[in-house]
């Protein structure tokens, strides 16, 4: 993954480039962030969606980046969740997972960018 360094807020972020998709078990998961994508998830009223079938991941395009790690790592947690854990975690437990690796990353000043 490509990794870049900027200043932000006064603070060193290291910037982690999302696009290229990621591997969880053996599935291959394409990471979708554009027009195409905003309008499915338009359709169905949601920022973000994963999907093992699909093999895919799509995020809305306009949050603000931190909001963007943020709904990245959220959608990470849930592929993990469907091929480690046979897709039991709650939405409530996906939620608290995420916003905990994100507070902690945001402290570390790693940040995943599109
Ligand atoms: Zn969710």
């Amino acid at each position: 993954m490509g990794k870049e360094t900027e200043l932000l807020e006064g603070k060193q972020i290291s910037e982690i480039h999302i696009s290229r998709g990621i591997t969880v078990g053996g599935f291959d998961i394409e990471i979708r962030i554009n027009d195409e994508s905003d309008k499915e998830l338009y359709s169905v009223i949601k920022d973000g969606s994963c999907s093992l079938f699909l093999q895919r991941i799509l995020l809305k395009s306009n949050l603000t980046p931190q909001g963007l790690s943020a709904l990245y790592i959220h959608e990470v947690f849930h592929a993990i969740d469907k091929v480690y854990l046979d897709d039991s975690l709650t939405e409530i437990q996906i939620a608290a997972l995420a916003n905990g690796w994100l507070q902690i990353l945001e402290q570390l000043g790693v940040r995943f960018v599109k």
